[in-house]
């Protein structure tokens, strides 16, 4: 298989990809080793994730220069990503030990009985991800079940194969054994056959649907599966703003990672007593953003890392403008080697546009005016999506009491494109089923033993 950087078109390198065979070789492996891995004691397991991370930081320009040569990211946002990932690993080294202990949550007072809770790991797990943040969608992943006890399976996205790679080694490195973490190479076909193993779980990142097909691949056999899928994302600015820093704030959560991103800002609602302010500002904050080289340090949009994506973002237009949108900026594919997309602004959508209803997953972006915030939450929720959504105000009680009545994972007030480790990443709807992240992200990757003890 060839691995390209999407922003010159030209081949990185040619590697072999897995097979049924590799692939089951692989996973007899995984199944050997885990029961010794899940008994290193816990400590143990934390002394070599935290060995990880600390060659993550050592070779971070490395990382950053290969992730964005094979996603097209720019730089500052490959190295911004690696930042994160240290965070994530700082949250579960803190974390886990307390998110494992066995929890004793009955004792009759004549102390015959005794009722605990413990925590097992899966076993062998597959971990299938995504390409737009592999350290972030992998770590999520990979870092938590390994310190739980688990064997990974881990077959990164073929756009961030290189990534995989470098992951695997660095664990490797750190004292993960090789047999307990495995990169499992290849695309769509090679993780169908990392599906026929007889896994303990799946932990899937990308679109609704591949998650869907998994879904029902899976959906017999009884085994935990995770699904972190796509989003539409919606914002909703009041009238009460400051527009202008309203404006920059939406822009840079739209065109964040080139707007691939599972939380980018995909729709935006503005108070019609401020839209036409708004759209203004917003429409010069991103004449601001520079598009070109990814290794350029003063780059903002990068490229697009899969090359049929361009006629999902040409189609998305076409239909908006057919439709009586108003293209502001962008529109069109920027002509060159490598693919890319010219940051893009509609403004005057409505919901019979697909740009307000399908993921778009790139550069450009719809903005529609609201009467008030009623018709606000029901543009919101008028979606098959559900991951995050935010409103912009100055009023904290008027942000809340719309946040209550929207249906999503993850919800914003004053920020938006924003994820904690310490809270739970999930989306509802067409987002996906289950949860990375906070320590629920960490009891994910076990399965709860009820005890019941009796002593005589
Ligand atoms: P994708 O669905 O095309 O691919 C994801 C992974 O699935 C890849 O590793 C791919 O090789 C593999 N795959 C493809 N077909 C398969 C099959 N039949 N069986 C098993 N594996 C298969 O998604 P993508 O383009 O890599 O990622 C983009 C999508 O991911 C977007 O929709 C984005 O919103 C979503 N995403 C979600 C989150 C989240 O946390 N919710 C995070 C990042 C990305």
């Amino acid at each position: 298989m060839k691995i390209t950087n999407p922003a010159t078109g030209a081949t990185l390198v040619e590697l072999v990809a897995d097979n049924a065979k590799t692939v089951r070789a692989k996973y007899e492996r995984a199944r050997a080793a885990q029961p010794k891995w899940a008994a290193t004691p816990v400590r143990k397991r934390l002394a070599i994730l935290r060995k990880f991370r600390e060659l993550a930081v050592e070779r971070q320009p490395e990382l950053a220069r290969t992730l964005t040569q094979e996603v097209g990211k720019p730089i500052r946002q490959s190295r911004n990503e690696l930042n994160g990932l240290t965070g994530r690993i700082d949250f579960f080294l803190a974390e886990t030990e307390r998110a494992l202990r066995d929890e004793k949550v009955f004792a009759d007072p004549q102390g015959k009985m005794e009722e605990r809770i413990g925590h097992e790991p899966l076993g062998v797990i597959a971990n299938i991800s995504a390409w737009n943040y592999p350290y972030f969608v992998g770590g999520n992943v990979f870092v938590p079940a390994l310190a739980a006890g688990n064997a990974v399976l881990y077959k990164p996205s073929e756009f961030a194969t290189l990534t995989g790679m470098h992951i695997a080694d660095l664990l490797h490195t750190a004292g993960v054994p090789d047999d307990v973490f495995i990169a499992v190479i290849g695309d769509g076909k090679t993780g169908t056959a990392l599906l026929r193993q007889p896994v303990d779980g799946v932990f899937f990142t990308g679109s609704y649907g591949t998650g869907a097909k998994i879904a029902a691949s899976t959906g017999r056999r009884m085994i935990k599966t995770q699904l972190e899928l796509g989003g539409k994302d919606p914002i909703y600015v009041c009238d009460d703003v400051d527009v202008k820093a309203a404006a920059a704030a939406v822009a840079d959560g739209a065109f964040y990672n080139t707007g691939q991103s599972c939380c980018s800002v995909e729709r935006v609602y503005v108070h019609d007593r401020i839209y036409d302010a708004f759209v203004t500002a917003f429409v010069a904050e991103v004449k601001g953003f520079k598009l070109g080289d990814p290794m350029n340090e003063a780059t903002y949009i990068g490229a697009i890392t899969r090359k049929p994506q361009l006629a999902v973002l040409q189609k998305h237009v076409a239909d908006a403008k057919k439709k009586g949108a108003r293209l502001l900026l962008g529109g069109n594919i920027v002509k060159g080697t490598g693919n890319w997309f010219a940051p893009t602004v509609l403004s005057d959508v409505d919901h019979s546009m697909l740009v307000m209803r399908d993921e778009s997953f790139g550069p450009i972006i719809g903005l529609q005016s609201v009467a008030d915030d009623d018709a606000a939450i029901d543009l919101m929720n008028d979606t098959d999506y559900g991951l995050t959504a935010g409103v912009y105000s100055a009023d904290e009680k008027r942000a809340k009491s719309i946040l209550k009545r929207v249906n999503a994972g993850t919800v914003y007030w004053n920020c938006c494109d924003r994820v904690s480790p310490r809270l739970p990443w999930s989306g509802v709807k067409h987002s996906g089923i289950g949860l990375t992240l906070s320590t629920y992200g960490i009891q994910t990757f076990t399965r709860p033993k009820a005890w019941h003890l009796r002593s005589s």
